[in-house]
C-alpha cells in the first residue's frame, strides 16, 4: 500500500502535466493557407483559401478570414484546400484485389485477428490518400461471426488506429445463394449448415427484419443489402433480382424505423427499379439501369454510387478471375459507362464510392478521373466526393464542406483539380478532426497495400 501511494503521486503529476500539454496543443489555433480552395459547394474554386481551425472545428473560412495573431500558420503554397474526401463504398477490413481463387482458398485458413491487424494498414492508406470519412459497406469472413469493421471504427474513434471516420454496415444482408451468401460456390454442407440471419443471410420479410435488428444491435451505422446478383460471386447471374419487393419493403421499413440508411448492391435494372420504389437511399454500382429507372431515381432523390474503380480494376486484371466471373464483369463494364453518362445528363444525385478492396486500398481518388472521363464536370466530381457523400451519409451538418462550425477535416492537393482532376490522387496534406495526419508526401505504404497499381488511360 505504501509503495503504491509513493508511486501514485508522481504518476498524478505526470498525468496533469501531460493533460496540460495536450489541452494546450488542442487549443492552439491553426490557420491553413493555400493558393485556392474548394469549399465543397460552390460552382468554382475560391482564390486565396484560408481555413482557421480551433480544436476539432473550423472557426472561420474564406479569402478574407482574419488570422489570429497567436495562430500557427501553415502556408501550403500552390495547392488547393478541400474538405476531406469521402468514399461511400469501401471494405476496409478486406482485400480481394489479387487472384480470385487464391484469395478464396486463403480466406478459409485466415486468422481473423491477423486480418483485423492488416485492416489497420488499409485504414491508414485510405486516410493518407485524403479520404477522411468512409461508408464501409460490408465486412464478412466465411464461418466467422467477428465484427472487424465495428472494431476498426471504434479503434479509429478512440485514437488507437489512424484511419478515416467510418460508418459501418457489418455483414451485408442478402438471400440464400445470392451475391452475399459466403457459402455460394462451395460444396453443399461443407460448412455444416446454411448461413442464417446472424451472418446476414435472410429469406422473407421477417428474417430480413431480424437481420437488420441483429446488425444494429451489433453496431451497424448503415444497412447494406444485395438486391441483385453481382460480379464477384459464383452462384448467381449478375443482373437477376435477389430480394422480392416485399423483402425490400421490410428492409427499408425496419432500417428507417431504426434511423439507418439503406445502401443496396444492385447491378440489374429490375432490382434497381424495385429497390428505388421501396425507398432505398442509394443504389451501389447500378450498371444495367435504364433511363426510365434513372428518371425514377431522380424523382425519388435516390443516390447513385457508381463504383467505377471496381469495374476498371477487374477489367485491367481480367485474368485474375474465373471465366464465369470474367463474362459477368465484361457485361457490367459494357453497360455502366452509358448508364453513368445518362445519370449525369439527367441530374441524378451522384455520390462518390469506389468499392475499395476490389482494388488495393489508397487508390480511391482515381474514381474522380473516371467520373470526369465519363462526362461529369470536375467540380461536380469533387462535390460527389465531399458534400454529396455527406448528404447521403446523413452527416452533412458535420462534414463535407469547409464552413464555420464544421469538423476540421481539411486536405490539400497540388495545383488546380478543376484543370487537372488527377491532382486528387496527389493529396499531401491531411487534417482530420483538427489533427494533422500528414503534411508532405505519405511515407511508402506497407506491402499489404502497395501490391499493385492501376494505370488509368492518360486522357
Ligand atoms: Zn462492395
Amino acid at each position: 500500500m505504501r509503495i503504491a501511494s509513493r508511486l501514485y503521486y508522481p504518476a498524478v503529476i505526470v498525468i496533469i502535466l501531460f493533460s496540460a500539454v495536450a489541452a494546450g496543443a488542442a487549443d492552439q489555433t491553426i490557420v491553413l493557407k493555400a493558393a485556392r480552395m474548394f469549399d465543397g459547394k460552390s460552382k468554382s474554386l475560391i482564390p486565396n483559401g484560408v481555413v482557421v481551425v480551433q480544436g476539432d472545428k473550423i472557426v472561420d473560412v474564406g479569402s478574407n478570414a482574419a488570422i489570429p495573431s497567436d495562430a500557427k500558420v501553415i502556408d501550403l503554397g500552390d495547392m488547393t484546400l478541400s474538405p476531406g474526401f469521402m468514399d461511400a463504398h469501401t471494405h476496409l477490413t478486406l482485400d480481394f484485389s489479387g487472384n480470385f481463387n487464391e484469395r478464396r482458398l486463403k480466406e478459409l485458413d485466415l486468422n481473423i485477428s491477423e486480418q483485423a491487424i492488416k485492416a489497420t494498414t488499409y485504414a491508414r492508406a485510405t486516410v493518407e490518400a485524403g479520404f477522411t470519412t468512409v461508408r464501409d459497406l460490408g465486412s464478412r469472413f466465411v464461418g466467422s461471426r467477428e465484427f472487424v469493421d465495428v472494431a476498426l471504427r471504434n479503434s479509429i474513434n478512440k485514437g488507437v488506429v489512424v484511419g478515416p471516420r467510418m460508418l459501418v454496415a457489418t455483414k451485408g444482408i442478402g438471400a440464400t445463394g445470392g451475391h452475399f451468401d459466403p457459402t455460394s460456390g462451395f460444396r453443399d454442407f461443407l460448412f455444416g449448415r446454411e448461413p442464417d440471419a446472424s451472418e446476414g443471410i435472410a429469406d422473407g420479410p421477417d428474417e430480413i427484419r431480424k437481420a437488420v435488428r441483429f446488425e444494429v444491435k451489433n453496431g451497424a451505422d448503415v444497412i447494406k443489402a444485395a438486391v441483385s446478383g453481382g460480379v464477384l460471386s459464383l452462384a448467381d447471374e449478375v443482373d437477376t433480382p435477389q430480394l422480392t419487393p416485399a423483402e425490400m419493403a421490410a428492409l427499408v421499413d425496419e432500417s428507417h424505423r431504426l434511423r439507418k440508411k439503406v445502401a443496396v448492391h444492385c447491378h440489374g435494372d429490375q432490382a434497381a427499379r424495385e429497390a428505388i420504389e421501396a425507398g432505398v437511399d442509394s443504389i451501389e454500382h447500378g450498371s444495367f439501369m435504364k433511363p426510365e429507372t434513372l428518371t425514377l431515381m431522380k424523382k425519388k432523390g435516390t443516390f447513385l454510387t457508381p463504383t467505377l474503380m471496381a469495374t476498371e480494376w477487374i477489367m485491367s486484371k481480367i485474368d485474375n478471375y474465373p471465366p464465369a466471373l470474367q463474362a459477368k464483369a465484361k457485361a457490367a463494364a459494357e453497360a455502366r459507362s452509358e448508364m453513368f453518362r445518362n445519370a449525369v445528363k439527367m441530374g441524378v444525385k451522384i455520390s462518390l464510392g469506389t468499392d475499395a478492396a476490389v482494388f488495393p486500398h489508397g487508390q480511391n481518388a482515381k474514381e474522380f478521373k473516371l467520373m470526369a472521363d465519363l462526362g461529369m464536370a470536375p467540380i461536380e466530381a469533387l462535390k460527389a466526393g465531399t458534400s454529396n457523400d455527406a448528404e447521403l451519409f446523413g452527416i452533412a451538418q458535420k462534414v463535407g464542406t469547409l464552413e464555420k462550425g464544421k469538423l476540421a477535416d481539411v486536405i490539400a492537393m497540388p495545383g488546380d483539380p478543376t484543370a487537372d482532376i488527377t491532382a486528387t490522387e496527389r493529396v499531401s496534406f491531411v487534417m482530420k478532426d483538427g489533427k494533422i495526419i500528414c503534411n508532405g508526401p505519405a511515407p511508402p505504404r506497407t506491402a499489404a497495400v502497395q501490391d499493385d497499381e492501376i494505370d488509368l488511360p492518360a486522357d
